[in-house]
């Protein structure tokens, strides 16, 4: 098994909630096991507060918000609300520059939520022998590159 130097570096971002290390606080849930039936999807979310009813998902240097980042919290913000907990706030923060983003919840952004579902509904749709559009830019800096046998690098 091996890292490229992304994995090793997202890894470092996640290291302190991985090991629940990042907070001691009751308060805080970290990488709780999270399941929406609705959607068909799971995963793992970074960090919950009760108390501020915060999502919070820590990437190591934040450039851009890519849809994905947003799309990622909106995964965990469904999963959460089906599971019982109150979601008030969801937040990006770049561990790196120690910058946090606050994101609009699905059920303020209309928009952003249709096309989560537009999302979801296109990978469920999704055959491995449809044709499939490579970006040189996302292959260049995605950690499954060593990995996959349609990557342009
Ligand atoms: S390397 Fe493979 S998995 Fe990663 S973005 Fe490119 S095509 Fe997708």
């Amino acid at each position: 098994m091996y890292q490229t130097t992304y994995q090793t570096e997202g890894k470092n971002a996640h290291k302190s909630i991985d090991t629940k290390t990042y907070t001691t606080s009751k308060k805080v849930l970290q990488t709780i096991e999270i399941y929406s039936q609705k959607y068909g999807i799971g995963g793992k979310i970074d960090t919950y507060d009760k108390a501020k009813k915060l999502i919070v998902e820590r990437k190591k240097k934040i450039k851009t918000i890519y849809d994905g980042y947003i799309y990622q919290l909106y995964a965990h913000y469904h999963c959460l609300v089906e599971m019982g907990y109150e979601v008030e706030n969801m937040r990006l923060y770049s561990y790196d520059d120690n910058k946090s983003y606050n994101i609009s919840l699905p059920t303020q952004d209309t928009k952003r939520q249709y096309d989560f579902e537009k999302l979801i509904s296109r990978i469920h749709d999704y055959k491995l022998q449809d044709h499939f559009a490579v970006n040189a830019n996302k292959c260049n800096m995605c950690i499954y590159n060593p990995l996959c046998d349609v990557s342009t690098c």
